[in-house]
């Protein structure tokens, strides 16, 4: 699935499946908004954070509070503003009370981002702090030792320039960090125009489970929700 328009309608498929996930029974009973992710779905430069706080689960996108006025913030100094690029979450559920991810909750939704991943097609895939960075790499080495260092990496099906980076919301605070961030926020650019990374051979798709009708009746008693065209607007 090559064209750009079939990748969009793809994305907003997951997203459908995505804004009704009940596959952690506590995220799915404390949160407002499944919060999905926004941007350009065909962006070169996409952003893993970690999770949504308090006002990302109110308006169901990402980073919208103060760590996400602080990446609008960077990446115009770049010259690049959200409408160019993709910002996602390792999770897509609020944890309440701003507790970390679990391990089981980054489990049952990292299948999620594999497939944000894999139709967006990034060329600069940038994770931002610990749980990304370590989710994406598939290991434990934290981010204070691998910011600002690009990698190619093989993520899913696809090979993109892995670029780790200080979460936003860790340098609010801390000045140093900050202009860490800002130096490596100011390599992306040079990232962007690396060729792309030579893709690994394509393995042969294997066909979806078909998801079962479900009677509109039915859904209506379930209190399923009138589709969120709003939502499917950003991306
Ligand atoms: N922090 C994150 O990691 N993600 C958000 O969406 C907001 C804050």
């Amino acid at each position: 699935m090559e064209s750009a328009a079939a990748r969009r309608e793809a994305l907003k498929a997951v997203y459908e499946q995505a804004r009704t996930c009940e596959r952690c029974s506590q995220l799915a009973s404390t949160r407002t908004t499944v919060v999905f992710g926004s941007g350009n779905a065909d962006a070169d430069l996409m952003f893993v954070g970690e999770a949504p706080g308090a006002n990302e689960d109110k308006q169901g996108l990402p980073f919208v509070g103060q760590a996400g006025k602080l990446l609008d913030k960077l990446l115009g100094e770049i010259g690049l503003d959200r409408s160019k690029v993709f910002v996602a979450n390792t999770i897509k559920c609020r944890p309440p009370g701003n507790r970390d991810p679990l391990p089981t909750e980054i489990d049952a939704c990292q299948d999620y981002l594999w497939r944000q991943i894999d139709l967006i097609q990034p060329r600069v895939l940038c994770t931002l702090g610990n749980f990304a960075t370590k989710l994406l790499r598939g290991d434990t080495t934290g981010i204070t030792r691998l910011h600002g260092q690009a990698e190619v990496r093989v993520i899913g099906p696809r090979a993109v320039r892995l670029f780790p980076l200080y979460h936003p919301a860790a340098a609010l605070y801390t000045p140093s960090m900050l202009e860490t961030l800002r130096g490596d926020f100011a390599r992306i650019p040079a990232l962007l125009e690396q060729p792309p990374p030579d893709q690994p051979e394509p393995v042969p798709e294997v066909e979806p489970e078909p998801v079962p009708e479900v009677e509109p009746e039915v859904a209506r008693v379930a209190g399923a929700a009138e589709p969120a065209d709003d939502q499917l607007g950003l991306f």
